[in-house]
């Protein structure tokens, strides 16, 4: 395997990568035969690509792939009003449109919460540490917030109307999957909620097609280890 680092803008990224900040690494693999795959290591990113491709091909895959990795990241982090968007599609879809919120907005300072949302001024707050997750858990999320604006405690009622997402069980078993994998200890919101039983794990999220696995035709063979 040889690897090379093209920097952005430069090299394999051609004219397209003033677009993507983070420096680009190409690896070439000998074991790789046809397959190519790209993945953010920290601030750079990496793409594999077989052994045998000319630089032609390695600047057209580079770029593809790169293109591929952005639609993904604005996917998995949308904005503030992509956010907005989504609350209002999920109120309308699953809770008769009656939650009407006057705003949504990612936020840094959650501490042990996931969501919040303040009821007197209809505006909800999810935790930045959300982004990056499947959109499903995400939606969760903003139906648990939503339903707080018609619901404010988690009596019976309000699971009533999150049940009306056909994934709550499953985010939650994912949320506090994450929880417990890191340690912490955070709950859907700030109330304790007592009367919870326990929820199953789910440790295999097998058909997470839209998760935060890399973008990917084959899983990465060869990262990190030295030459
Ligand atoms: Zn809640």
């Amino acid at each position: 395997m040889t690897r090379r680092s093209t920097g952005a803008g430069e090299g394999s990224a051609g004219d397209d990568g003033a677009l993507f900040p983070s420096p680009v690494e190409v690896r070439r693999s000998a074991r790789r035969r046809r397959t190519v795959s790209a993945y953010r290591e920290g601030e750079r990113t990496i793409v594999l690509i077989p052994a045998r491709m000319s630089r032609a091909e390695e600047r057209r895959w580079v770029s593809v792939m790169l293109e591929r990795l952005a639609r993904q990241d604005a996917r998995l982090r949308p904005s503030d009003d992509d956010l907005a968007a989504r609350a209002v599609d999920l109120a309308r879809k699953h809770l008769d449109g009656r939650a009407k919120p006057a705003s949504v907005r990612w936020v840094t300072n959650q501490g042990s919460r996931w969501g919040s949302c303040t009821p007197a001024d209809r505006t909800i707050r999810l935790s930045t540490r959300l982004q990056g997750m499947p959109s499903w858990v995400v939606d969760y999320v903003l139906v648990h917030e939503l339903a707080h604006l018609l619901v404010p405690g988690h009596g019976p009622d309000f699971w009533e109307l999150v049940d009306r997402f056909p994934r709550t069980e499953r985010a939650r078993g994912y949320l506090e999957g994450v929880s417990a994998t890191a340690e912490l200890g955070i709950r859907d919101d700030a109330d304790d909620e007592p009367d919870e039983p326990d929820e199953p794990d789910e440790p295999d999220e097998p058909d997470e097609s839209d998760g935060a696995a890399p973008d990917d035709t084959d899983e990465p063979d060869d990262t990190g280890e030295p030459d």
